[in-house]
């Protein structure tokens, strides 16, 4: 098994003077730092020296992750690939999320091309706060004429900014595109039966300062392996392994994947140490033939495919693909995929948290109502979301909960009297408004009498769901308000 790194061991092959020059205190915090990838060597400028060259080697070789990270694309909009350290999250984290492609066909009109260019570059969608977006453009020479195709990477090369990966098996076309592509590309792909006659064209352009990343594609991961030396032995090192996609049986493609990152993280496979890249688009291609099972079931074949392929690029995310192609671009495939991707990739170091505080949704005033959640980033977007949707005015208060949603931070102690009292005097709540009402989720109804205690304000325990807290205080919070003002009146 491959040996986990410790800060100590790091530690070790720095200076130890504790100049600071890095911007940490220590050395040894600056080995914690090196280790969790928050810095890196050239913050230190010591280790620059002669004296420290043959320990900055070694630091190096003993930093490099066990799977290379691989870039392609333009400096300042990059595709990263691989770089991962663990089989799984929760013995460190997963660092870069899979790149997720888009094709496009060297068949489509200009028009097309412009358009589906132009679709990928700006397609996002929102979620916890976090703009999701696709990372590449994979251009298919499904023409296989290299004119065409290296007139559709001019046009996205006109009309957007995305890193490319050119996909072609025909060396000719990959050869001309080399000659015109304005970023780093990837190339997709080195096979068996193309080998020698790829390799010696990227050879040369190697020769010729060309900077590109390389598939090298069998399902033989012996094969793979022998072609990862030779390409190796070549010069060329940014290397992807493409272990082949089997939409006829993707469990195949998947026990791939798992055997070529175990050997990499747990056995130490060099050879094997590159990222993987999926091919979803397959499947998706697979059964909108309709020469298969679903095709004798599903007459819309195109969401049928679409659907296929979403399921496929979702297994492949929880089986270590660090680059998936896929082709569809409704929504509600997108959708799935990037949230997933999101969750794999969420440092589950990190708890995802908002600022607490006091939030104002719409334009409230001294009469609107207080609702009280928490700082976990999910709850907080959803909770948002529905209240934006739904029209709802109020003061948001959002409690410290080391970001907990409420269920767990009410087992957790969390979200408690004692934070909701702070929580009021941080925020001066009680000057915005004037009455002394909260508003608590259902989940929170176990620490209403809590609250109520360390507070002194009155709590109303409301809805489970967000999405239902419009239509609560549509109900209820001008006779909510009435009642506690007429008991203020009447001294009790
Ligand atoms: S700059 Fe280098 S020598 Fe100085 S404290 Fe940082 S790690 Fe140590």
């Amino acid at each position: 098994m491959a040996k986990k790194i410790s800060a100590m061991d790091i530690y070790k092959l720095l200076p130890k003077i504790n100049c600071k020059k890095c911007g940490e205190s220590s050395c040894m915090a600056f080995a914690t730092k090196l280790q969790e990838r928050k810095a890196s060597l050239d913050q230190c400028p010591v280790l620059k020296s002669p004296k420290f060259e043959k320990n900055r080697k070694k630091l190096e070789e003993l930093l490099s992750p066990p799977v290379k990270e691989v870039w392609f694309g333009y400096k300042d909009r990059k595709a990263i690939l691989g770089g991962e350290e663990v089989m799984y999250r929760y013995e460190l984290t997963f660092f870069n999320p899979t790149a997720i492609g888009v094709d496009i066909s060297d068949k489509l009109s200009e028009e097309e091309i412009r358009r589906r260019a132009k679709f990928i570059e700006d397609f996002f969608f929102e979620r916890t706060g976090e703009k999701l977006k696709l990372d590449f453009i994979a251009l298919r020479n499904a023409s296989d004429d290299p004119e065409r195709f290296v007139r559709a990477l001019e046009i996205i090369q006109e009309s957007t900014k995305v890193p490319v990966a050119l996909c072609s098996l025909n060396v000719e076309s990959i050869e001309r595109a080399l000659d015109v592509v304005k970023s780093k590309p990837l190339i997709y792909a080195v096979t068996e039966q193309n080998f020698p006659e790829m390799m010696k064209m990227l050879i040369s352009k190697k020769k010729d300062k060309k900077d590109f990343a390389v598939v090298l594609s069998s399902s033989n991961i012996k094969t793979l392996k022998g072609m990862v030396k030779a390409s190796l032995s070549h010069g060329i090192e940014d290397l992807v392994l493409d272990p082949h996609t089997t939409p006829e049986n993707i469990m195949d493609t998947l026990d791939r994947f798992v055997m070529i990152r175990r050997s990499a993280i747990e056995r130490g496979d060099k050879l094997l140490g590159y990222p993987i890249l999926g091919l979803p688009i397959n499947t998706y291609f697979y059964v909108l033939s309709g020469n298969n099972p679903i095709g004798q079931f599903v007459k819309e074949l195109d969401k049928a495919a679409a659907i296929m392929e979403a399921s496929a690029a979702c297994a492949m995310l929880n089986r270590y693909a660090d680059g998936i192609i896929i082709h569809g671009t409704e929504i509600w495939e997108l959708m799935p995929i990037l949230t997933l991707r999101q969750a794999i990739y969420t440092d589950p170091r990190k708890p995802q948290a908002v600022e607490p505080g006091l939030y104002p949704i719409g334009n409230p005033d001294e009469n609107s109502p207080v609702i009280m959640t928490t700082n976990f980033s999910l709850t907080f977007y959803t909770v948002t979301g529905d209240f934006e949707k739904d029209g709802v005015t109020c003061w948001l208060l959002v409690m410290d909960t080391e970001g907990k949603a409420v269920d767990v931070a009410v087992a957790g102690g969390q979200y408690c009297g004692e934070n909701a009292k702070k929580l009021i005097e941080e925020t001066k709540i009680g000057e915005k408004v004037n009455h002394r009402i909260i508003i608590l989720p259902g989940l929170a109804a176990p620490v209403r009498g809590d609250i109520e205690e360390k507070t002194g304000w009155t709590c109303v325990v409301g809805t489970r769901d967000s999405s239902q807290v419009g239509e609560f205080l549509r109900k209820n919070w001008n006779r909510i308000l009435e009642e506690w003002r007429a008991k203020q009146g009447s001294g009790n």
